[in-house]
């Protein structure tokens, strides 16, 4: 059988795909709901509860499926300590690094908040790679009164009386800078009985960067519009003698401590803070941050899914595999991600649950097992909800709308030479 014989009872089922499709209104946002814990205490922001399974973003920031999580927050304060993996941040003289160097300054805060009190949670809790949208999608599913996230600064060569501690607040968000105010007291007023040569700019202080009018250049503060959020930059690491003053383990536990102590002031008191400086534009960044290169650890094991077949439907199923010159499995597994490509095309909006009758029979004499990986997984646990069948069920109908396309168009090879020259099988 050649894909362009008519496989009618494929047929039909793919008409109310193409129904479906065309009955699509206005899409709608994704909102969190929750985080868990995962593996090594990674916090994963829980993106949808569906039927078919738990979508998390990935550390990578990545949606995937992940059922053995463990329920986590809200919390008082998140941390982020910057960078992590590949993004070292600044690197000192000495051979400090600054992704390390968060990290240690933000297990101290955690511990002085928790003195105090608090819960605390750390976006990362490792050397990891995490793009900026992971970190501020846990921030948001956490609901913090409080997100700071800790940096260690590069690049100024002016020498200075004073430390350059920068901290930066969200653009027309009193809150924001408040404790951008309050975070720069205490850590410069901390530092600044230290006997070093400093180095600063013209943005020592507390203020904020903006890439367009009232829009931060930073995703941590443009990406948590609902959260009271602040970058703090502690010191030049680019200098030596800090970078030297930084490598010691008192000093990054007073900085720790410093931190926690002028969130504590803003989350007890009302001071206005100081340090204040103009906005300024700097659209500007590292580059880094994003989720190139991220590799995401595996959470779960990949979830073999079978659908059932006629031996009619199996024959559509195979000729059409055969004259696109791919696999079965991989046939069906471009069948689902089409419809994900349908349900997501620009003002299309969520699908329609199949009615009864309208559902695929995904159970047949002939089976296809197809194992999905936790992304792909995520895709098939989307379309069964969006549908409102199984994901057996959302296979077979992925299976059905190939053939139906594929049967569209006339094939562009004799039916019989696409049988002699596939399988090799020998008779
Ligand atoms: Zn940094």
């Amino acid at each position: 059988m050649s894909p362009g014989t008519a496989p009618t009872r494929l047929l039909v089922g793919a008409a109310c795909v193409v129904m479906a499709i065309a009955a699509m209104g206005i899409g709608t946002a994704t909102a969190l709901d929750g985080a868990v814990l995962g593996p090594d205490e990674v916090i994963l922001p829980v993106v949808a509860r569906l039927p078919g399974g738990t979508i998390v973003s990935s550390t990578c920031g990545n949606q995937v499926v992940y059922d053995d999580g463990i329920p986590y927050g809200p919390v008082d304060v998140v941390l982020d300590p910057g960078h992590g993996g590949p993004e070292s941040g600044s690197v000192g003289s000495n051979g400090l690094v600054e992704r390390d160097l968060n990290l240690m300054v933000a297990f101290h805060a955690q511990l002085a908040l928790e003195d105090l009190g608090y819960t605390v949670a750390l976006t990362r809790r490792r050397d990891l790679h995490m793009p900026i949208r992971q970190r501020t999608a846990i921030a948001n599913a956490l609901e913090p009164k409080a997100f700071v996230s800790i940096h260690h600064n590069g690049g100024a060569a002016r020498r200075s009386d004073t430390p350059g501690t920068e901290t930066f607040h969200q653009v027309d968000d009193p809150e924001s800078i408040r404790l951008a105010g309050i975070l720069f007291e205490e850590v410069q007023s901390l530092f600044a009985p230290f006997w070093v040569p400093w180095v600063d700019t013209v943005h020592q202080g507390a203020s904020t960067r903006l890439r367009e009018p009232r829009a931060e250049t930073y995703g941590i503060l443009r990406m948590t519009p609902d959260l009271t959020s602040v970058i703090v930059e502690g010191l030049y690491l680019s200098n030596p003698p800090e970078a030297q003053l930084l490598a010691l383990p008192q000093i990054q536990e007073m900085e720790g401590r410093a931190i926690a102590a002028g969130i504590h002031r803003f989350l007890s008191t009302s001071d206005p803070g100081s340090g204040f400086r103009p906005e300024f534009f700097d659209p500007h960044t590292t580059g880094t941050g994003t989720a190139r290169g991220c590799v995401d650890a595996q959470l779960s094991p990949p979830v073999g899914i079978t659908t059932g077949f006629t031996a009619e439907e199996h024959a559509d199923l195979v000729a059409t595999a055969r004259a696109l010159g791919w696999s079965t499995d991989w046939l069906l597994r471009f069948g689902v991600h089409t419809l994900k490509f349908l349900d997501d095309l620009p003002g299309t909006a969520a699908i329609t649950p199949l009615e009864v009758d309208a559902r695929p029979d995904a159970y047949g004499p002939i089976t296809e097992t197809i194992e999905w990986d936790q992304a792909d997984h995520a895709v098939l646990v989307r379309m069964a909800d969006a549908y409102g069948i199984t994901r057996t069920e959302v296979q077979k109908l992925g299976a059905t709308l190939m053939v139906f396309l594929a049967g569209l168009e006339a094939p562009t090879a004799p039916p019989d030479d696409a049988e002699a020259t596939s399988d090799g099988a020998s008779d």
